[in-house]
């Protein structure tokens, strides 16, 4: 590497060579290099070179308070100073941990009474599928081991939860799904064969979820799992009702109930939690990302009395649960996320949220009138845009051209980050702090982005 290489091109040369990315084509990675981002204040980032990015999808769906709010800052620094660690091993704990775990349960649904708190969402899907486990061999059914999730549900990539997820990418030579873990239709309401009628995706979900009860035997099912709104399979929305009619089947079956809100939690998409919009008390409920708005890693695991006091009544007198991690109920972790929490009532920031979502939503409906544009979804402020081949027919565009990645960049090019599902899915979720001008700024943006894409040679050929 010559030594007059600008502060740009070293870093790209070393993540080339060195830094392993998640959810990237390695050796595509490699060619294209790194876009690499510097800093951020409000829904606005920099990037290394002092390019100005519009950030519609809050980093990874997280950064719900916006960058740089200080007290976040604060809060984390006044932690690290007075204790940067304390283990929760050996019936230790911290003031943040136990405060955070209390807060959690006073504004999640009232079925939720205790919490496990981990890393990210990723490792609580994965203690829920391990808890679930001890529940059911804890109560005398341990024959009860197999998995329901929905096709197109993302629950993180470990082990077990990458095989609840139903996306390819995340299965393709991982040997996933395991073989006690089953996929029902996602509740897609653009692409149902009713043509979206909301009763009939609603009645055809809990058919299909009853059909697979009965073909793994009632008796041999552990739980079903769900995002109410389906995030990373592209933003799917289903018609109101239909996560109670999921929640009341499963309950009507005898299995377990739970919901992955590691998106759709902390205002998303209005409420605090998106299953209370319809008074659902899972069983079990996931979260991570707005718990801290990413400003440092942290999840959780809730679940319900009955589960929890089942396990630990059957757990052997002086024999440790063994489940947890060095890092678990991190005190700096919970330290941000009682402060974001706070920003969220107390700092109006999810008042806000939900007193811009008509404006986001209207601005995503105008967006249908674009050729390209077959639907527009959203609640709150999680949204998409599904890009057609062929309005009338609803024709997808082939994945093979790659689309989504090529649609991402013509973005950067006009300064405006959306996820870039590569069917064709353009999904939308920033912080909720942005203004109204911001959102019509945001769709100004992806209008231009929509307009280059109508301008590209195979989009042309296809539609
Ligand atoms: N569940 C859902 C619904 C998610 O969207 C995600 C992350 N996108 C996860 C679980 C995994 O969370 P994490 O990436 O923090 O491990």
């Amino acid at each position: 590497m010559l030594t007059s290489a600008s502060p740009h091109d070293v870093l790209t040369d070393l993540d080339r060579r060195h830094l392993v990315h998640p959810v990237a084509h390695w050796r595509g990675h490699e060619a294209c290099g790194p876009s690499i981002l510097a800093s951020g204040q409000g829904v606005w980032l920099q990037d290394d070179q002092g390019r100005e990015l519009l950030d519609g999808f809050a980093g990874l769906w997280c950064v719900n308070v916006g960058y740089g709010q200080e007290s976040v800052v604060q809060a984390a620094t006044e932690q690290l100073r007075r204790l940067p660690y304390a283990t929760g091993y050996f019936h230790f704990a911290s003031e943040s941990a136990i405060r955070l775990a209390a807060k959690l349960v006073d504004i999640s649904p009232a079925s939720l009474s205790r919490v496990y708190l981990t890393l990210g969402g990723s490792e609580a899907v994965d203690a829920a599928v391990r808890f679930i486990t001890l529940y059911w061999n804890s109560v005398g059914q341990p024959q009860r081991k197999q998995f329901i999730a929905l096709q197109r549900g993302y629950h993180g990539s470990s082990s077990t939860g990458a095989g609840l997820t139903a996306l390819p990418v995340f299965h393709r030579g991982f040997d996933l799904p395991l073989p006690n873990q089953h996929h029902i239709p996602s509740p897609y309401p653009y692409r149902h064969p009713s043509g979206g009628d909301d009763a009939a995706v609603i009645a055809d979900s809990v058919a299909q979820l009853r059909a697979k009860v009965a073909e793994l035997g009632p008796q041999n099912v552990a739980a079903f799992f769900c995002e109410p709104i389906q995030g990373s399979g592209g933003v799917i929305v289903p018609p109101a009702g239909w996560l109670k009619a999921m929640a009341d089947t499963a309950r009507e079956l005898g299995i377990l109930f739970v919901v992955d809100e590691v998106i759709t939690g902390f205002g998303r998409t209005g409420p605090m939690f998106a299953c209370q919009a319809e008074g659902v008390e899972p069983d079990l409920m996931t979260v991570a990302k707005g718990l801290t708005s990413g400003y440092v890693p942290m999840g959780a695991t809730l679940m319900s009395e009955a589960v929890y006091a089942a396990i630990a009544d059957a757990a052997p007198q002086g024999m440790a649960i063994g489940h947890g991690a060095t890092y678990s109920a991190h005190p700096v972790g919970a330290a941000v996320a009682l402060e974001v929490l706070r920003l969220y009532e107390d700092g109006g920031i999810l008042a806000h949220a939900q007193a811009v979502a008509p404006r986001f939503a209207a601005a995503m409906q105008a967006l249908t009138a674009h050729p390209l544009v077959g639907d527009a979804r959203q609640r709150g402020l999680l949204g998409a845009l599904e890009l057609v081949a062929d309005k009338a027919t609803r024709r997808a565009f082939d994945p093979a051209l790659g689309l989504g990645e090529r649609i991402f960049g013509i973005a950067l090019r006009h300064g405006v980050i959306f996820r870039s599902f590569n069917d064709h899915i353009l999904g939308f979720a920033p912080a909720l702090t942005i203004t109204e001008a911001e959102i019509d700024e945001l769709f100004a943006r992806v209008r231009r982005v929509l307009d280059d894409v109508l301008t590209l040679p195979e989009v042309r050929t296809a539609m």
